[in-house]
Formats: structure tokens, sequence, C-alpha cells
């Protein structure tokens, strides 16, 4: 649609950012943006329409979106993040960066069974949707899906996170 197309030129390339070589794709102006957010929270959940219970926000742009997918879908919002963040963790699961190695940990606060979409803001290898998706397995819930803006499409994430729904494939 003409308002997803607008959100997309609403991401912005960084040449260079975290470190030389790496082309980061930034989605602030998209989220200040009211029109181009509540057409991506829509977008991002419209194949999912009542098939989840809760939102699995991966730490830290997951979460922006995980919120207000909440807001639009009535319901409920878990928090995925990295290691030392929780007071309460659960479970852990580690997973490969490019340099080293990183954890998300999640509490422990959903019945069996909840039907759970996750959420981050960019697909790039794949491992930390692939880390998210055993993190909520572990704990009990089932994952349902897992939906993101953005899709590094050369790095083949889905090879490790599996299917996603992409808004924006690049
Ligand atoms: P992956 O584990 O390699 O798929 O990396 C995905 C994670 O890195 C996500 O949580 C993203 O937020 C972050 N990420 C990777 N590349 C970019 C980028 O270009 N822009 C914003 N975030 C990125």
């Amino acid at each position: 649609t003409a308002a997803l197309a607008r959100a997309e030129s609403l991401i912005r390339t960084i040449p260079d950012y975290p470190s030389p070589g790496i082309q980061f794709r930034d989605i602030t102006p998209l989220l200040a943006d009211a029109a181009a957010l509540r057409a991506v929270t829509r977008a991002l959940i419209e194949p999912f329409a009542a098939a989840f219970d809760v939102v699995g926000g991966i730490e830290a742009r997951g979460f922006l979106l995980a919120g207000a997918i909440a807001a639009e879908a009535g319901v409920g919002l878990v928090p995925i993040r990295k290691a030392g963040k929780l007071p309460r963790p659960a479970a852990s699961v580690s997973y490969a960066l490019e340099y080293g190695e990183a954890a998300i940990e999640a509490h422990d606060d959903l019945a069996p069974g909840t039907r759970i979409l996750l959420v981050d803001d960019v697909l790039a290898t794949g491992g930390t949707i692939a880390a998210a998706r055993e993190l909520m397995t572990t704990l009990g819930a089932e994952v349902v899906g897992t939906t993101v803006l953005m899709e590094l499409e050369a790095l083949n994430g889905r090879a490790l996170a599996g299917d996603v729904h992409a808004l924006f494939v690049i």
C-alpha cells in the first residue's frame, strides 16, 4: 500500500555505523511518523490476526514495535532482554554474534501453551530470532510466528530463524 511504501521510505541508512563497512538501517524516522507507525503496526500483525495471546518484543527496538502491537491487538507483552537486565530471569539462551556471543533472557510469566508472536526491527543473520524462539519454547510458550520490519536478504537469516513475516526486504 501507499502508506507502507511511505513508511519504508522513512527508514534511513547510516553508513559505517556502529563500525566501518556496516550499513545501519535506522527506523527512528519511521517511528516518529504517526501514519507510518500505524501502518507498519497493522501490517506486522496482519497475517496473525487473533492467532496470538501475547507479543514478545526483542530488546531494544523490538520493544518499541511490541508496545504498539500490544495496544493495537489488545494483547499483553513479554520483554525478551539482553542478559543481566531482568530481576528474575527464568531461562537464558546464548547465541553467536558476528564477533563473540550474546545471551537473551525472559521471565516465566506465561501459562503453558500461551501463543506468542515474536517481533524485532531487523532480521539479519537470524541468530537473535532463533534464540528468542528457543527461549520461549523452553519456557513453555507456543511461538506462532515471527514478524519484523525489515529483512536483510543477503544474510539469509531464514536459514537460522525459520519462517519470518517481513514487511520490507532489502
Ligand atoms: P541477527 O541476530 O544477526 O539477525 O541480528 C538481528 C539483531 O541485530 C536485531 O535485534 C536488530 O535489531 C539488530 N540489527 C542488525 N542489523 C541492524 C541494522 O541494520 N539496523 C538495526 N538493527 C540491526
